[in-house]
């Protein structure tokens, strides 16, 4: 298919005509003012906003999607794709089957002094680094017609008499709808003081991430998490033969040892055996792994000004789960068949807003809350080590404490 030209800054605009029903046509005309006027803006293009974008524009609605970073990028993640998204990447158009991606039906949890169990997963997951995933998202979301606004940083959304008028670096557009999936923590969290933002002294607050991909000697279906003293660290196989080494663990520990990332590894990482024979017979890709910080497993809110929020943005579930981006995919598909109802006229603003927060709460607060629960409980050196070996000989405990974070196939 031929591809689009640039608008703006960094914005691709394709070719390909674009279907908006007759109902929405008069509302998406450029204003007098010469602002462009958008159906549905979606603001962070990870996985939640690409695949938003892309069921709004399969749809013929018209949708711009803003990313402040440029494809194809790292971020720090896991890459363990729950199963439960197969079968909706499939139905954006991702032909994940003829990737021949490592299909992950194991796992593998250590504690700091070496014990370990192992586990059948009952759904399991694949493996796909996030540079490469996002991208193929992106190229999708492009051949989908929406206009994808990349390295264009979205800085202030502003409610007003039914519209938004959506602010970047460079420019302004308007919107009937606008989607906040900007991960994390992103300067609009900061600008509308969103709870989470504000400093606390909570145990699910301050966490960093650090990513490597690596090449090493390990099974293809399996993946392992192993924990360390206020941490723990994630390894699993992902496309090319390479695999993903990924930790959580606090600021306070990264602190406790000068702010060096090379100083925890020795200091803190190694003390468990599994991590420290990976980490010294390994070879690491990356000259620098990539790092975030400030990670939050708070409570967050669904809609903010008017804004539906998915993905990290609603609500981040602890790491550990393995499931945060099939949780930011299912979010999409809610949050579209509320956006479809209210731009056919079918349903208010005020409900559009309700029921996508009700759907939502009703799909992931049980597994946000069990992920925070499991948290709690493997930060600790001796309780991890003393809930291994307790729980070694009943393995069905791990499957029920696997089943209480995942959700099924949508
Ligand atoms: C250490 C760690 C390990 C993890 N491992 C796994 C795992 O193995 N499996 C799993 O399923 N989940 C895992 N997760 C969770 C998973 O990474 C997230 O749940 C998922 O990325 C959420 O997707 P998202 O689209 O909401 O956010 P993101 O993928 O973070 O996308 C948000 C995007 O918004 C952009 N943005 C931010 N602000 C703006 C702005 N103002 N304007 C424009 N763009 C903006 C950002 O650049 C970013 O690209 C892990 C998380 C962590 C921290």
């Amino acid at each position: 298919m031929e591809m689009g030209f640039q608008i703006f800054n960094h914005c691709f605009k394709p070719t390909k005509s674009i279907k908006i029903s007759l109902l929405e046509r008069e509302k998406h005309k450029t204003g007098k003012d010469g602002i462009s006027s958008f159906a549905v803006a979606v603001i962070g293009g990870g996985l939640a906003g690409l695949s938003l974008s892309i069921l709004l524009s399969k749809a013929g609605y018209k949708t711009i999607l803003f990313e402040k970073e440029k494809y194809p990028f790292h971020k720090v993640c896991g890459e363990y794709v729950s199963l439960e998204s197969w079968n909706f990447l499939e139905s954006l158009g991702l032909n994940i089957s003829q990737l021949k991606l490592p299909i992950i039906k194991k796992l593998m949890v250590s504690s700091p002094d070496g014990n370990f169990i192992k586990a059948n997963l009952d759904l399991g997951g694949f493996g796909v680094s996030r540079y490469f995933l996002d991208n193929k998202l992106k190229e999708i979301a492009v051949e989908n017609a929406v206009t994808t606004c990349e390295e264009t940083k979205v800085n202030e959304v502003l409610f007003n008499e039914e519209r938004f008028a959506v602010k970047y670096n460079g420019g302004e557009v308007s919107a009937l709808v606008v989607a906040g999936s900007f991960g994390k923590r992103s300067n609009l969290d900061v600008k509308w003081k969103r709870d989470f933002t504000k400093p606390k002294n909570s145990k699910l607050n301050n966490y960093i991430g650090v990513k490597y991909h690596i090449k090493t000697n390990y099974p293809a279906d399996t993946i392992a998490l192993h924990n360390f003293q206020n941490g723990y660290c994630g390894v699993s196989k992902i496309e090319n033969d390479k695999y993903c080494l990924c930790y959580l663990t606090t600021a306070q520990n990264l602190k406790d040892n000068h702010n060096s990332i090379k100083e925890l590894e020795k200091n803190v990482l190694y003390k468990n055996p599994f991590l420290k024979k990976i980490f010294s017979e390994s070879e690491f890709l990356f000259k620098e792994p990539v790092t975030i910080s400030q990670i939050s497993f708070d409570k967050k809110s669904q809609i903010e000004n008017h804004v539906l929020m998915l993905g990290d943005a609603a609500g981040m579930i602890t790491p550990l789960c393995g499931n945060g981006m099939s949780m930011a995919f299912h979010a999409a598909k809610i949050a579209f068949g509320n956006i479809h109802l209210f731009l056919q006229e079918k349903i208010s603003r005020k409900e559009m807003e309700n029921r996508y927060a009700d759907e939502w709460q009703k799909e992931f607060a049980k597994r946000l809350k069990n992920g925070r629960n499991i948290q709690r409980l493997f930060g600790k050196e001796k309780l991890t080590n003393f809930f291994i070996k307790a729980i070694k000989p009943f393995p069905f405990i791990v499957d029920k404490l696997i089943k209480g974070t995942h959700g099924h196939l949508f």
